[in-house]
């Protein structure tokens, strides 16, 4: 019992020690900061840096401070809402994604999707960790570490001043809107990959609804037994996008007139359903269906089911992000990328 106790003291420590590392800087990583900040969209010169955000939001984001541990004002903060960059508002964690990690700093165990978060490697300190950085404005965040409770593993670790923490009251009250639909457009691998590069959209995740099994696995599904449809659920912001535009995304990018059939993929499990959460969802989605039919966009009419709908199971976590973790492999080559083409051509102008 000793010896496991020594071990555990060990553990303590170490734990403890890398915690408080958690974030750090050298002067070498400032100079790479200030020579890499024509790499990002948003683009300011340090004096307009420094009129903008406080002096303590200024250390932080761009200088690559860490505020003291256990003082950041979001570190308990659990309501419900969207987490942004305090230097240029790109979106990064919604309050979904963020778990007491008790090491001091707020932390999500992922990101929203789409690639707003960048990581470099971090030398500092005699270790190597990874830091994260806004991707629109290099903003420095705080540092990701594979030691995370939950099913990604992942922590986040991030200073509550590179945060700016918008409340969904606060959304409602201003002109933003966050809404969440859930369609199957057979392998949500596919469907999953438009949608992340749609402006307006937050976060999109593959998984299984309308059946009668709980918490079903990918395998359960594929056996086509469980009534489930293979889907992904899109949150998006209705002030940049809107349920129209989505739904056209969803039309262009698979095929609604073949009865559970995708291509290859032949199953219920791939059928093309529009899973509707209000009456103007399903409104909406109807009389897209009876407007496309009538113009005969298609050659043959549209079979999309429209269902109410009543609960989501996210898939594993490895089917999560799946085009963006595997463009090499065959699948992704043959089947998603002509249909990320597809969509890129015809929203040319409504890409992140
Ligand atoms: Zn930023």
């Amino acid at each position: 019992m000793v010896k496991i106790k020594t071990i555990s003291n060990i553990f303590v420590l170490i734990v403890f020690l890398t915690t408080m590392l958690a974030c750090g800087q050298t002067s070498k990583q400032k100079k790479d900061m200030e020579n890499s900040n024509s790499d990002f969209a948003v683009k300011k010169s340090e004096n307009e840096w420094k009129n903008q955000l406080s002096d303590q939001q200024y250390y932080v984001l761009r200088e690559k401070g860490t505020e003291k541990p256990f003082t950041g004002e979001l570190l308990l903060n659990k309501e419900k809402g969207i987490y942004k960059c305090a230097g240029c508002g790109n979106e990064l964690f919604t309050d979904e994604m963020k778990f007491d990690s008790h090491c001091g700093w707020p932390s999500f165990d992922k990101e929203i999707a789409g690639g707003k978060i960048k990581t470099i490697v971090d030398n500092s300190l005699g270790m190597q960790r990874t830091e994260i950085i806004c991707a629109k404005c290099g903003g420095h965040l705080g540092h990701l570490f594979n030691d995370g409770p939950t099913e990604t593993g992942m922590r986040y670790c991030v200073n509550s001043l590179s945060l700016e923490f918008i409340s969904e009251k606060e959304q409602k009250n201003t002109t933003s809107k966050i809404d969440t639909i859930t369609l199957g457009g057979g392998c949500y691998w596919c469907v999953e990959a438009v949608y992340e590069k749609l402006i307006g959209v937050i976060n999109v995740e593959s998984g299984f609804s309308g059946g009668t099994v709980k918490n079903p696995s990918y395998r359960e599904v594929c056996n086509g037994t469980t009534g489930h449809a293979e889907v992904v659920q899109i949150t998006y912001d209705n002030t940049k996008t809107s349920l129209d535009e989505i739904l056209k995304v969803f039309f262009t990018v698979h095929d609604p007139t073949t009865l559970n059939q995708q291509g290859a993929d032949i199953g219920t499990q791939y059928r093309s359903v529009i899973f509707y959460r209000n009456e103007q969802q399903r409104q909406l989605s109807e009389s897209l269906i009876e407007q496309l039919n009538k113009e005969k966009v298609y050659s043959k009419a549209i079979v999309t089911q429209l269902s109410e709908f009543h609960v989501f199971y996210k898939a594993e976590e490895y089917h999560q992000n799946y085009y963006n973790n595997n463009k090499q492999e065959p699948y992704c080559k043959m089947v998603i990328q002509p249909k990320i083409e597809k969509f890129e051509k015809v929203f040319k102008d409504r890409l992140k």
